[in-house]
């Protein structure tokens, strides 16, 4: 087999795997995906691999379980799960060093961009100076974590911090960072590649919008990246949803993602791709798709792949890209069959059919993002979640029951594509003429993903309109999306705290579990940038905000959204006078040039000097060159005990640390400020503050006795209630092992490494769940602990599980290979037992 060909690309001469000569006819069959990680497999796997025979039957259609190793090109990282992977290698070099090795030899192998954007909060927001004071605040708190990460890139090879106010990581990667197609010397030879990654992201996949083949890992699988070991995996499914029609006017890419959410979730994607075809993706541009590659964490898969065509190119011309390289990708991608066809139609392992003339404006929420509700349906939609004897507003300006707390255009998902902010800024422009206001009581915010978002904003005259709302820009990162929403207004917390009004979160965000926007919001729906401000403008979801009137003109006149609402040419006529090619490489090297950043005094010494007192940045035991394998035929307590849907946010908090709480106190007593304890995810680097606040959650209750408090659990046979860390410290020192019991999805959400670190520092040698997520099953691998799964048709309520009551579990390492049965016997405290095969969720023979 011939598999590589030297070819002049766009005048350019370079080498390339010659994917139509290896497949001939088979490639039209194959879905594009699997076309980009054939020809990865073909470039990095060497004569003899046991993979490379696989290649035949994988073209012939039966690629069975091989595993094959996949080599990405880059890594993307953010400053919360960097800073754990950098602290394990600062850790990794200290112990090298202690070894006697050269610890300025461990460095990250392949290129590796970390984004700042995960902390920045909201603390100030509708005010001219939000964004400076935000930042100033992100510094104040992070200083200590900023100055370990420069560090690390400071001394560190391959390591590109983007200092804070860069935007966020997804959007840089769209506009800046991605190449779709790149080129890499290898041996004096230049190779024409396809730009491939792996992010320490769920929401990595948002660059498959453009035809970049990657997706989120763990912490701890891209650590082992970093330094140079392949990804292995099985040939993974790919489901295809056929794509026809074109959006109806009016709906917008954020209705089209939610949709599609809502329709994956009805059909089984663990461990399976997805990828859009047919033609109806002509029709999306380059920014809609990355809006609903983006959600592919939300409908289960680790992909939501578009191929490349010409809306690519058109994007990449639009955000800048030179235009030799745009020629570079085109050439590339026709010649090896990685070019889109819209009438091809690949063999898929399922394939579903989309219309997206029938996509409707719509919401998901209030709970999950894949739960999709019509605008009518919002208001019962809440029920369950109202307090009964919720005291009814008294005058019209008091705060209503199912108030907007928060109105918040965040996230990468709803900020990356200019269209939505336009149309946000439209909706802003036509309210405020009609001398329209947000309702005093909503905390209302725009951080974009991108810097250059304030450019074109301001060049369409849009941002004034924003901000006259109260959404003006109050910085540029996470923010509500992950949390760090700030307080909610004073009058917000009072109608909670004395009429017993539930708080409601609109947000563009991709997630809206319980407690994600703010610890006490457990109602939240997903929604476009411009839906997110005329909810603002109403100030409740009770009504069907597409029909009955949201708002009142100053001379009393009713306003309905469908006089605000703005069409499809009118976005089009904005963006074409505003959105300029030659805003974004400016705008970012103007973020970059962060003087706060530049004056961030940090060491550069081989060695990270660790300070015994930080509270920040703790030089963690997992590090170990000894650590002890948690495999073996044992007898273990349960220590906790949980339902379905149990999420990362749900076991590693990222949010505030609460003033009150074992972290608090922790904090507390070493010196910090009680009134700034900053959130968990700026405290990563601290095992110790991050180990008190797993399980914390409120909607957690530990079914071993589910009136004990949240993070709590019942130590035996003592029968004392303590917090999870505290027994698990106890069991211990008892020489007793433990294990968690969960239901369905368990770690779903976040790619949190530091859920599976939290459960390894609870000692945990197994977890037993009905289904795990993807990435949290692969992370708990990593740090050593087996995920077993329960047998079809058993949940932990059926186990009917006491602490007095033992598992044991026959997981000896000479027995363990993928997917194996692992014997288990559940003994009751009364004498009677069950004894059943769970499955050992190990997918590969690396991991095994
Ligand atoms: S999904 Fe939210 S938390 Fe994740 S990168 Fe995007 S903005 Fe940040």
């Amino acid at each position: 087999m011939n598999r590589f060909s030297d070819v002049e690309l766009a005048g350019l001469p370079c080498r390339i795997v010659d994917l139509p000569a290896v497949a001939g006819p088979r490639l039209a069959r194959l879905p594009w995906l699997h076309r980009v990680l054939l020809e990865n497999l073909l470039r990095c796997a060497r004569d003899g691999d046991a993979a490379r025979d696989e290649v035949s039957r994988w073209l012939d259609g039966a690629p069975g379980d091989a595993e094959i190793p996949f080599h990405p090109g880059r890594v993307l990282m953010h400053d919360t799960t960097c800073g754990p992977a950098l602290v394990d290698l600062a850790a990794c070099r200290s112990a090298f060093a202690e070894a006697g090795g050269d610890p300025a030899s461990l460095n990250p192998v392949l290129r590796v961009d970390v984004s700042t954007d995960h902390s920045l909060a909201v603390d100030v927001f509708g005010r001219a100076d939000a964004p400076a004071r935000n930042m100033e605040a992100e510094f104040r708190r992070n200083g200590e974590r900023y100055r370990f990460m420069k560090w690390a890139a400071n001394t560190m090879a391959n390591l590109h911090v983007h200092p804070p106010g860069t935007g966020i990581m997804h959007t840089i990667n769209l506009e800046r960072l991605a190449r779709v197609v790149t080129t890499e010397l290898r041996e004096g030879v230049r190779w024409a590649v396809p730009d491939t990654l792996i992010g320490t992201d769920s929401h990595t996949p948002m660059i498959n919008g453009i035809g970049v083949l990657a997706w989120g890992v763990g912490g701890l699988e891209a650590e082992s990246v970093m330094l140079g070991m392949p990804v292995t995996m099985r040939i993974p499914e790919v489901v295809g949803v056929r794509l026809t029609g074109r959006l109806p006017d009016g709906v917008l890419a954020t209705d089209l993602a939610l949709r599609v959410t809502q329709l994956l979730r009805t059909i089984a994607l663990s461990g399976r791709f997805v990828e859009f075809f047919g033609p109806g993706v002509s029709s999306l541009s380059a920014g809609e798709r990355a809006v609903v590659a983006n959600m592919a964490p939300e409908y289960g898969s680790s992909s939501g792949f578009f191929p490349i065509d010409g809306t690519t190119l058109a994007y990449l011309a639009a955000t800048g890209r030179a235009a030799d390289h745009v020629a570079l990708v085109e050439a590339y991608a026709r010649r090896t069959g990685l070019w889109f066809d819209p009438e091809a139609e690949p063999t898929y392992a399922e394939t579903l059919e989309l219309d997206l003339g029938s996509i409707e404006v719509c919401l998901a929420g209030p709970r999950r993002p894949q739960d999709l509700v019509r605008a009518r349906e919002v208001r019962a939609s809440l029920a369950p979640l109202r307090r009964p004897d919720c005291v009814p507003a008294a005058a019209p300006d008091a705060v209503p029951d199912a108030a907007v707390a928060i109105a918040a255009i965040t996230s990468c998902t709803n900020t990356s594509d200019p269209r939505l902010l336009v149309a946000a800024g439209l909706l802003a422009r036509k309210a405020r003429r009609l001398g329209l206001k947000a309702k005093p009581w909503v905390k209302t915010s725009m951080a974009p993903g991108s810097p250059a978002a304030q450019r074109y904003l301001q060049r369409a005259g849009l941002l004034e309109d924003l901000e006259a709302l109260g959404f003006g820009i109050v910085g540029y990162g996470c923010t509500t999306c992950i949390g760090n929403s700030g307080a909610l207004t004073p009058s917000v917390q009072e109608a909670m705290e004395t009429r017993g009004v539930l708080p409601v979160a609109i947000l563009s965000g991709n997630r809206n579990f319980p407690g994600r926007v703010h610890p006490q919001i457990e109602a939240a729906f997903l929604a476009s940038p411009p839906l997110t401000v005329a909810y603002a403008l109403a100030g409740d979801v009770d009504r069907d905000i597409l029909t009955d009137p949201l708002a009142t003109t100053p001379d009393g006149r009713p306003v309905r959204l469908a006089e605000l609402w703005p069409g499809g040419a009118e976005i089009d006529a904005a963006m074409a006078g505003a959105v300029r090619a030659q805003d974004f490489a400016p705008a970012y090297d103007a973020a970059e040039a962060s003087p706060a950043w530049a004056g961030l005094d940090a060491p550069d010494t081989a060695l990270f000097p660790w300070d015994a007192a930080s509270t920040y940045i703790r030089r963690p035991p997992f590090a170990a060159i000894d650590a002890e394998s948690r495999l073996g035929r044992y007898s273990a307590t349960p220590l906790l005990v949980v339902g379905d849907d149990v999420t990362t946010d749900h076991i590693s908090p990222a949010g505030a640390v609460p003033a009150t709480g074992a972290a608090a106190r922790y904090l507390i007593e070493r010196g910090e400020d009680p009134a700034d304890l900053n959130v968990f995810s700026a405290r990563r680097g601290n095992w110790e503050a991050m180990v008190r606040g797993l399980f914390t959650n409120r909607s957690v209750k530990n079914l071993l006795q589910p009136a004990i408090p949240p993070g709590s659990t019942c130590h035996h046979p003592s029968g004392e209630v303590m917090p999870l860390w505290r027994a698990a410290e106890r069991y211990r020192a008892e020489g007793r092992p433990v294990v968690i019991v969960a239901g369905d999805r368990y770690g779903m959400g976040s790619s949190r490494d530091w859920a599976a670190k939290g459960a390894a520092l609870l000692g945990c040698r197994a977890v037993l769940a009905s289904s795990f997520e993807r990435i949290h099953r692969s992370n708990l691998v990593n740090m050593g602990i087996l995920p077993l799964c329960l047998p079809p048709g058993m949940a932990p309520r059926d186990l009917a599980l006491q602490v007095s009551d033992a598992i044991v579990i026959d997981a000896r390492a000479e027995r363990l290979t993928p997917r194996c049965g692992i014997p288990v016997i559940v003994r009751w405290s009364d004498g009677t037992d069950v004894s059943f095969t769970a499955t050992a969720a190990v997918e590969t023979r690396l991991e095994a």
